[in-house]
């Protein structure tokens, strides 16, 4: 009897890997949960862990293992990926998540956005433990993480984006390794500062030209065909009716949220102050966006500043 022998595709391969792969993820919120529900719908086994039971039920009903800790649910699970609030939960999730020991086989990754010394404290010991770690923010927002469109940033090894990258395209589309444990998270503070200056120049742009005569459309279609255009003048015009489907069209609800770039630009400062680097527009954006978050206006779409401008406008 001849035997054929099957040649697999990449992706077949990569299917059949996921297939009996485990993942835990840590941080079931805005977007962990769709992130999670990706890997679940490309066949990944998951566990689960969040300190909100109604996120963890949630997450029950599309397949998922629920822990009581995180200590077990890493035992568990050959990738775990944590996508939580801040430094401080970051931290105290992983002395705590390591506390009992580790296979040596699991990688563990951050997506949270943090300071890029979280990171490498953070994989300081989870290297002692015995197991690797990389640091992989994203960008994307709640609609790339929907999509598994995202954008992951990693920092780690050659050899642990290697590893890590297969498992990620899950949930993104553009997988970059950025160098060394921290390094994704740099590139993710420098990212984010330059989107809240970009927005609050379109925002005060945007007012100037209305204030002077010129159509908001006529001169949106300007911009976006000339020197000025941006992320914020092309996709989340913060001028009511320009894009609309985007949050400005709904009273800024939705979106990424003023307390969340507030958060990122207090981390820019931070790493600013480290390494001696002036960031004049950077810091007048956390100022800016500070006044936002005073104004109750925490919870809108952070393009919501072009309503505050144009409110303080005469
Ligand atoms: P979120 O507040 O919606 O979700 C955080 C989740 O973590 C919540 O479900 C909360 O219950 C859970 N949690 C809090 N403390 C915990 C703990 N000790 N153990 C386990 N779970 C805990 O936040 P999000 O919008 O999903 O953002 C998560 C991270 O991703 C943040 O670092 C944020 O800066 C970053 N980020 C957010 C966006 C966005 O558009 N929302 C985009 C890119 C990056």
């Amino acid at each position: 009897m001849a035997f054929r022998i099957l040649k697999l595709t990449p992706n077949f391969a990569r299917m059949m890997s996921t297939n009996a792969t485990t993942v835990g993820f840590v941080g079931l919120g805005q977007m962990g949960n769709r992130m999670a529900t990706n890997l679940i719908n490309k066949g990944y086994k998951l566990n689960v862990y969040d300190v909100s039971s109604d996120a963890c039920d949630a997450m029950k009903t599309k397949g998922a293992k629920v822990f009581g800790n995180t200590r077990e649910l890493a035992k568990s699970s050959e990738f775990v990926i944590t996508m939580l609030p801040n430094n401080d939960i970051v931290t105290q999730t992983y002395e705590e998540m390591i506390k009992d020991g580790v296979n040596s086989n699991t990688l563990f990754v951050d997506s949270s956005t943090v300071d890029p010394n979280v990171s490498k404290y953070v994989q300081k010991i989870v290297k002692a433990a015995g197991a690797s770690f990389v640091d992989a923010p994203v960008s994307g927002g709640v609609m790339g993480a929907q999509n598994a469109t995202l954008t992951f940033m990693v920092g780690g090894t050659t050899d642990e984006y290697n590893k890590v990258k297969g498992f990620l395209e899950g949930m993104g589309r553009k997988i970059t390794h950025c160098g060394t444990t921290g390094m994704g998270e740099a590139a993710k503070i420098c990212n984010n500062m330059m989107l809240a200056i970009s927005m609050i120049g379109t925002a005060e742009t945007m007012n100037l030209a209305i204030r002077m005569g010129l159509d908001p459309k006529v001169f949106n279609e300007i911009i976006n065909s000339s020197t000025g255009r941006s992320w914020a003048s092309e996709v989340n015009n913060p001028v009511p009716g320009l894009n609309p489907t985007a949050p400005p069209s709904d009273n800024y609800n939705g979106g990424f949220s003023a307390a969340l770039i507030t958060k990122d630009l207090g981390l820019a400062s931070s790493v600013a102050t480290e390494t001696n680097s002036p960031i004049p527009l950077g810091a007048l954006s956390h100022h800016i966006y500070r006044m936002m978050i005073a104004k109750g206006l925490g919870n809108k779409d952070f393009a919501v500043i072009y309503d505050f401008i144009k409110n303080n406008s005469k």
